[in-house]
């Protein structure tokens, strides 16, 4: 019974590996318009964790629901179309295209395609283009990409690829933005820069859950966290509440 606001909710989600309990009952549920923090040491199952609400790994057993349909099995195409998007630890851009065309894939990949789509005659076509090119472009100014729309990613800065990994993710205006640590590798000025980007997605509607190591980011951004240790959640409140968890100290003193 979960209040009308819930728009993730993981009810007794394991997922084995072999032996390896990667997560072992775990139980959370994420409210639209939270930006939620998911914590924990390494190897605590926060990777895994994402990737079973995205489709990339089945559960073992549990269930996973979102935007209250029942998402456990669905795979990350189908999640993708229902309004959750994801980025990875390990940059995945598309060196070969410019940072306005991996935008533009994304844009078009974010819509149903019919065989009718391509059907429609000539000028139709152009139309649509033309219509995605400047919601592509409207994207890159959102994020800040202007100047580099015509380059290619990988010749840019890190922390400014991290940027076109999120502006990509955002391009089908989803529900859900799941971040696996967008911190990693910034420098401090990058960092403030990432908050401000974090809150202004959510503040458009976009519900945001974090993966970060960077606690202060954590602290400063999250208005509720979730702490796993050894694949289970040991901690879950605000931050103040989860730094005075005796759980929460224990589980970082062991790292
Ligand atoms: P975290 O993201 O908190 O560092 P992970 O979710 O990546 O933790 O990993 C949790 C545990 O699950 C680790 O022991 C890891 O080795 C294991 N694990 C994750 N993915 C796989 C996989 N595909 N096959 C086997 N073990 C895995």
């Amino acid at each position: 019974i979960a209040p009308q606001s819930a728009l993730l909710r993981i009810d007794n989600i394991s997922k084995h590996f072999r032996g390896l309990r990667a997560l072992d009952d775990v139980s959370l549920t994420v409210d639209s318009g939270e930006i939620r923090g998911i914590v924990g040491p390494n190897g605590s199952g926060k990777t895994t964790l994402f990737n079973v609400i995205s489709g990339f790994y089945r559960a073992t057993s549990g269930a996973v629901h979102f935007a209250d349909s029942d998402t456990t099995t669905a795979r990350p195409y189908a999640l993708s179309l229902a309004g959750m998007a994801r980025t990875f630890q390990n940059l995945r851009l598309f060196g070969q295209l410019t940072v306005r065309e991996n935008v533009l894939v994304a844009l078009d990949r974010s819509r149903t395609r019919t065989i009718w789509r391509y059907a429609v005659w000539q000028p139709g076509i152009m139309r649509q283009e033309r219509r995605l090119r400047a919601q592509a472009d409207a994207i890159l100014e959102r994020y800040g990409l202007t100047d580099f729309a015509g380059a290619a990613p990988t010749s840019l800065p890190y922390g400014i690829q991290r940027r076109i990994e999120i502006a990509r993710a955002m391009a089908g205006s989803p529900r859900l933005l799941l971040l696996d640590e967008p911190a990693a590798g910034l420098n401090g000025e990058e960092v403030q820069q990432l908050v401000r980007i974090v809150r202004s997605i959510r503040d458009s509607g976009t519900t945001v859950i974090l993966i970060e190591h960077n606690m202060g980011l954590v602290m400063s951004l999250c208005e509720k966290i979730t702490v796993l240790s050894s694949g289970k959640v040991i901690a879950e409140g605000t931050p103040q509440e989860v730094v005075a968890t005796p759980e929460v100290i224990e589980a970082y003193l062991g790292d």
